[in-house]
């Protein structure tokens, strides 16, 4: 039991540092994922308006091309006229001018609508390239940064880490769990060292023939008050 404890207070140490670590990071890994999402949320907008606009583009050229062949019909239409025998033959051509001019006004009154829309659109899509490089500004810095503090940092990590999965492997679960869960609640601090006859993590009172019972180090105690695993450590 007294190599429990005193593992304990190894692995307690090595998450303080851990701890230290990602302290030091500070929000970085957060701001730059937010800015990551971003990005690509913003990018995905950009890609489904340009097909929008592809698709408007077509439908306007589209509608060019009738354009062009109703006004060509209504000239044929209109030579027609001139050469028409009999007042029936012209009752027909009449109607067909109207329907032929009639679909005209509806694409040329569609034509305008769709190009006022592009417009919009492509406005839209230079504000949004704008906002992208801004962001990607932003991300690039924030990821050099990042970058910069985690090589500072990662060898250290890499064998804190290490050391933890050693310790971690062999170690009795119920207790590591009760140490996780107290560790969880007590930002951060599993394990308390008892001083002076007080709960060095939150400093309650600990009666004399208990603070006995933990010298002994034979059995797990908590805190009372904080539930923290008491240790004692010989100084
Ligand atoms: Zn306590």
């Amino acid at each position: 039991m007294q190599k429990t404890l005193s593992t304990l207070i190894e692995l307690q140490e090595i998450d303080n540092r851990l701890d230290e670590l990602r302290e030091e990071r500070g929000d970085l890994p957060d701001i730059v994922e937010g800015l990551r999402a971003k990005y690509s949320n913003k990018e995905r907008t950009k890609n489904s308006l340009e097909e929008t606009v592809e698709e408007m583009q077509k439908r306007s050229s589209e509608l060019n091309r009738l354009i062009q062949e109703a006004k060509d019909k209504l000239a044929e239409e209109n030579e027609r006229l001139y050469q028409v025998k009999t007042n029936k033959e012209y009752d027909a051509i009449t109607v067909e001018i109207e329907t032929l001019q009639s679909n005209l006004t509806s694409y040329e009154k569609e034509v305008t609508t769709l190009s006022v829309s592009i417009d919009e659109k492509m406005t839209e899509l230079t504000k949004i390239d704008t906002e992208l490089a801004e962001i990607k500004k932003e991300l690039d810095e924030n990821e050099d940064e990042l970058k910069e503090r985690l090589s500072e940092t990662e060898v250290e990590e890499k064998e804190l880490l290490k050391s933890r999965e050693a310790i971690v492997k062999d170690f009795d679960e119920e207790i590591l769990a009760d140490y996780e869960i107290v560790r969880e609640a007590r930002s951060g601090q599993g394990v308390a060292i008892v001083q002076d006859g007080h709960c060095g993590g939150c400093y309650s009172y600990i009666p004399p023939q208990k603070v006995v019972e933990i010298r002994k180090q034979k059995k797990i105690y908590t805190c009372e008050f904080c539930g923290r695993i008491l240790v004692w450590e010989d100084k």
